[in-house]
């Protein structure tokens, strides 16, 4: 059974109990207990959760107003499991936060404050119940991201999702391709082709696991996660 690292998260439940569905078996890491260095040779994938922001400096910029940092030492412990993840191939299922960290760790920039740089954006921010919907992404034909999704896609390209971030990616990282965008332009999935599995999104596809509207996405990061 493929042993999944699931970064520090402050409500894990729904990321362990979908990765199990999937035919994983999780473990929540931190960076005290589980070095970056030795991660990768350890687990056979790894989940990026959810969470605060990352630290505008990393990334060369001043914080927005709106800055809610991360716990000391995350966001470095982050990047470093990105790099050496993808160094090795290990396959990567980043999630909202998360597919934040991937693109800074790949020299990508991010867009601050959401309701402060887009004009007439979506909500993207709706809290409760968790997987409330709060708006829907367009997937770019081809991708894996709407190739894994194809069946539960109803018509053209679009599908639901909940929504609880108030950053997004802005400068693209060298080597991420989007996989899908809200229709305010808002960046919601990225994924490096060539990868066994790398694969970020937006939106809390964890939160969906009694109903499955996204297992086909655990169940391909599980499988491409067993050696
Ligand atoms: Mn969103």
């Amino acid at each position: 059974m493929p042993r999944i690292a699931i970064a520090p998260c402050s409500k894990p439940h729904d990321y362990e109990e979908s990765v199990r569905r999937a035919g994983g078996e999780p473990t929540i890491v931190d960076y005290k207990a589980h070095p970056a260095a030795d991660l990768v040779s350890t687990f056979d994938g790894i989940v990026l959760a959810g969470g605060a922001d990352v630290l505008p400096s990393i990334y060369g910029e001043a914080a927005h107003s709106t800055f809610g940092a991360a716990e000391a030492g995350r966001d470095e412990y982050e990047i470093e499991l990105v790099r050496r993840a993808l160094e090795a191939d290990v396959p990567i299922f980043a999630i909202c936060r998360g597919i934040q960290v991937l693109n800074v760790a790949l020299g990508g920039t991010l867009m601050q404050d959401i309701p402060s740089e887009v004009a007439n954006a979506l909500p993207h921010d709706v809290r409760e119940p968790r997987f409330a919907i709060a708006h829907d992404v367009w997937m770019t034909s081809g991708s894996l991201l709407e190739r894994l999704m194809r069946e539960r896609i109803e018509e053209g390209d679009d599908a639901p999702v909940n929504s609880r971030h108030h950053q997004a990616i802005k400068q693209l990282a060298k080597g991420l391709v989007v996989s899908a965008t809200a229709p305010d332009g808002v960046i919601e999935a990225v994924e490096e082709p060539g990868r066994r599995f790398c694969l970020g999104v937006q939106w809390h596809p964890e939160n969906f696991y009694r109903t499955g509207e996204f297992s086909a996405l655990f169940e391909a990061f599980v499988k491409a996660a067993q050696r």
